[in-house]
């Protein structure tokens, strides 16, 4: 049987190497449109930081994916897909034949339409190729502006003032990482990033990248100029899904697929980023590597299939520990708030008939893995100690 995935993300790498171990008769090609060895792009942001070679990043040497039998192919991006003749077509004009497919596609970064946003100078922060061009012009020193302060700008920016260039981040909100924290958390995070040196420019919008030859400003709506010789974009992520589109698959926002993450042509599995099921995205690493799993069993023929947890976010800066999970934001949810103001911490929990549907933790995450399987099992919290203490509160009680 011969399985190609497309897409060496974690969730295609995971599923061809599920596969070459699991999969009985499994012949399996694993191709990406990258230029590199399959690699960990949640560690992207300790590249950037100085914190790590690309070296410590790969996750599978080439030697291991030939012992495992799979045909790895860097740098072949597939760019259709002949559903009756089974068939793929490479950006090359090359033809691959398939007898089971998996589309593992993962996200794009969005490129705002703004004028000058194809500016040399002007990134998005995605993949290895985003970060070594960034490591390039942080070299030369000098201004870098991102655009968005969500988790991965603040990766981001973090990581350029440890290169030693002078950061701003432009965000459209009142405070960064608005999506998962509120506000009082919120304005610690700003105060506590500002001492690192990072400029924030918020509530604000930019208006266009500016420069002849290379940008050189980020124009706001307010008439400020930005000085900038690198600019980040970081507003967000959007499923890569135009091969499966134009190949006539069901799509939504994501490709649809069902709790075996079987897309609508029953040859064909989609697995990551780029799917979309029950209506819902995803956009951590962990949903997808479990995704890849059950894709991997039901080709072994298993009944398997997938039930989404609630999603946990955690910024990887060090000395800033955030983290976020489940229902943060639920007006139906009583929010309960901890803070130890000297010791600059921060929690807010939020209850619903007496469970834990999400919980916000600020300065000190210790208790994450506890509430996340208070959310997770959803069993009626023993009483309001229990929320405070969090684990220690299992710690007196044993
Ligand atoms: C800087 C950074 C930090 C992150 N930090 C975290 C974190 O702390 N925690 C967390 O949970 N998640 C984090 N994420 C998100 C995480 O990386 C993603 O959830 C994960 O990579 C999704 O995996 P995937 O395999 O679905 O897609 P991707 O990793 O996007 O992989 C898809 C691959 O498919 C390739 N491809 C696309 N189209 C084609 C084609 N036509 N032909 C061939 N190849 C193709 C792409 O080039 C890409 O290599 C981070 C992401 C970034 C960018």
């Amino acid at each position: 049987m011969k399985l190609v995935v497309v897409g060496a993300g974690p969730a295609g790498t995971r599923c061809a190497v599920g596969a070459a171990q699991r999969v009985p008769g499994a012949e399996v090609t694993l191709l990406s449109a990258e230029l590199a060895l399959p690699y960990d792009r949640v560690a992207l942001s300790r590249l950037l930081a100085g914190e790590a070679e690309v070296a410590d990043l790969i996750t599978h040497p080439i030697a291991e994916l030939a012992t495992l039998g799979i045909n790895f192919r860097a740098g072949v991006a597939v760019a259709g897909i002949d559903r009756a003749a089974r068939t793929l077509e490479t950006a090359k004009g090359e033809r691959i034949p398939y007898d089971r497919l998996v589309l593992a596609t993962g996200s794009t970064a969005v490129r705002l339409p703004l004028p000058g946003a194809t500016l040399p100078g002007v990134l998005a922060y995605r993949d290895l190729a985003d970060v070594r061009a960034m490591l390039r012009l942080a070299d030369e020193g000098g201004h870098a502006v991102v655009i968005g302060g969500g988790l991965l700008g603040l990766e981001a920016a973090t990581g350029l003032a440890a290169r030693g260039m002078k950061v701003s981040v432009v965000h459209a909100m009142g405070w960064p990482m608005d999506r998962q924290l509120d506000a009082e958390a919120g304005a610690l995070l700003t105060r506590r990033l500002a001492r690192r040196g990072i400029r924030f420019v918020m509530p604000a919008a930019t208006v266009a990248l500016e420069g002849e030859r290379h940008v050189q400003g980020v124009r706001l709506d307010d008439g400020r100029l930005l000085p900038a010789s690198l600019v980040v974009l970081s507003v967000g992520i959007r499923p890569n899904v135009a091969l499966a589109r134009a190949a006539g698959l069901a799509i939504a926002r994501g490709i649809v697929v069902d709790d075996a993450m079987r897309s609508s042509d029953a040859a064909i599995h989609a697995v990551g980023e780029c799917t979309e099921h029950n209506g819902r995205l995803i956009g951590l690493v962990k949903p997808a590597l479990e995704q890849a799993e059950v894709a991997v069993a039901t080709l072994a023929g298993a009944a398997a299939c997938w039930q989404p947890l609630p999603e946990q976010a955690a910024l990887k800066v060090s000395g800033t520990a955030v983290w976020s999970a489940g229902e943060i934001s639920a007006e139906t949810a009583e929010a309960i708030i901890l803070r130890d103001e000297g010791a600059e911490e921060y929690r807010r929990l939020f209850l619903r008939d007496g469970r834990l549907v999400g919980a916000v933790l600020y300065g000190d995450t210790a208790d994450a893995g506890y509430y996340m399987r208070l959310i997770a099992e959803q069993r009626p919290v023993a009483s309001r100690a229990e929320l405070v203490l969090g684990s220690s509160f299992m710690d007196a009680a044993a």
